[in-house]
């Protein structure tokens, strides 16, 4: 394999290294997300065919040692490294509990964090706290302005009472909920003085530091298989009048009376800059697998013989016309989805910059472009990895080819 592999890139005048680096953006961002691979590698903190033969509990368990030998690896340090998260996803692709739910709140605290409470951010980026994002409920997820969880303001102890008045109002879904987290951003509807004051963000421990054990008031567990993440504590979460402090309401845009009436301070636009930068996240990872998933497939049909040609001889899949018109396309498309996240990054950063002084001249647009592509692409990820694992006859359909994994990785 390696030898005809070989053969063929000898074929090409196309620097693989100069192509990787316009891939990832640049020279220096190619040679990092390699270096973070090789250290992964030999850490073992790799995707492993033996995840595949794991049962949830194995693969659970597997997914935590591989969080703590990537976390005491401190050569990978996704919160602190300039490249970040992003990058590891881009090359290893592991992954780690406690990572998204972290990296998400760390945003919102930053985001709507008075300047005492950003400092909570320091917590997570340093792995003391672990954080889920708990913002969707068994019946409420796009919908967020109707959520059901209440936070009811007592002006007498000035502290806010959660509640979950129904299961339905129950948090559902959470990554690293279930079993790693600490500490979670729950979104509320706040009540106070008699009146729906709107939802809002809370930063909230939910289990003690010490034993890890849930507060009393907070019930936690796990939501059970999905169709993929088998490794991933996605939870549930209800609270039973659990009281917090009123310090806990994240609050860089609000201000509060004495009743705990809110009123908005700046613009509340801006709490919608926080969400991009997740999304941009979400567009890397479509096309970096797709990309992976095209050389699994190009590989394999280089390789792959089928029938014999007027001379006896062997015929790689890779000739057949219909065979380059299925793997040209899925390649095509992950080379239009990288260029064009490249830019959504772009666009990103400097509606952020803007946002920063009040300006939100490009946040519609930016917005409307993040949710549209984002539907877009992960679309193509669904066609595109279907297509290459077809392409790929019943060997793709294997669970060691590597492609059904990567395709089930984006929702
Ligand atoms: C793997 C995974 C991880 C997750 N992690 C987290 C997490 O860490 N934290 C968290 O808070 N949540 C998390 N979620 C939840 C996720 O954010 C929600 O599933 C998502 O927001 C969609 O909400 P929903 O499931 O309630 O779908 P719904 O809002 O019920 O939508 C279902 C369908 O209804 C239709 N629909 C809904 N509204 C409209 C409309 N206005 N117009 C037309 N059609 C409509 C669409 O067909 C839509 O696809 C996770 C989910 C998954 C699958």
């Amino acid at each position: 394999m390696q030898e005809l592999l070989k053969w063929h890139r000898a074929q090409s005048n196309i620097d693989p290294v100069e192509l990787a680096s316009f891939v990832y953006g640049s020279k220096r961002r190619f040679e990092h997300i390699m270096e973070k691979t090789k250290i992964a590698k030999q850490h073992g903190i790799v995707p492993d065919n033996r995840f595949h033969e794991m049962s949830r509990k194995d693969a659970i368990q597997f997914t935590q040692l591989t969080t703590y030998h990537g976390l005491m690896t401190r050569e990978i340090d996704f919160y602190n490294d300039p490249l970040g998260l992003e990058e590891i996803y881009e090359g290893p692709g592991f992954h780690f509990s406690g990572s998204i739910g972290s990296l998400m709140t760390t945003q919102l605290i930053m985001n709507m964090g008075t300047p005492e409470q950003q400092k909570w951010a320091d917590n997570i980026k340093n792995h003391v706290w672990f954080s889920c994002y708990a913002q969707t409920e068994l019946a409420t997820g796009s919908d967020v302005q109707n959520l059901g969880t209440l936070a009811v303001y007592d002006p007498k102890t000035k502290e806010f009472v959660l509640h979950n008045p129904t299961i339905e109002s129950m948090k559902w879904w959470p990554g690293d909920l279930g079993i790693v987290a600490s500490h979670a951003a729950v979104f509320a509807k706040v009540m106070a003085n008699g009146k729906d004051q709107g939802v809002h963000a809370f930063f909230v421990e939910i289990r003690d530091p010490k034993t890890h054990i849930p507060h009393p008031g907070v019930e936690i567990g796990d939501i059970g298989p999905k169709l993929s993440f088998k490794g991933k504590d996605n939870g549930f979460l209800r609270f039973n009048n659990y009281k917090i402090p009123q310090s806990t309401l994240l609050g860089k845009y609000l201000s509060m009376d004495d009743q705990g009436n809110l009123k908005n301070v700046g613009n509340p636009k801006r709490m919608y800059t926080s969400m991009m930068k997740m999304r941009t996240i979400l567009l890397t990872t479509t096309y970096s697998v797709q990309f992976k998933c095209a050389t699994i497939a190009t590989r394999y049909a280089l390789y792959r013989t089928q029938f014999t040609n007027s001379r006896g001889a062997p015929i790689p899949i890779y000739e057949y016309q219909m065979q380059r018109e299925k793997l040209f396309k899925e390649i095509g498309r992950a080379y239009l989805m990288q260029l064009s996240t490249a830019i959504f990054k772009k666009s990103v950063a400097e509606c952020e910059r803007l946002a920063l002084n009040d300006d939100f001249s490009q946040l519609q647009n930016t917005h409307v472009n993040m949710c549209s592509f984002k539907a877009l692409f992960t679309w193509w990820h669904n066609d595109g990895i279907g297509n290459l694992i077809k392409a790929c006859g019943g060997h793709g359909y294997s669970m060691y080819s590597g492609l059904p994994h990567l395709f089930l990785i984006v929702p």
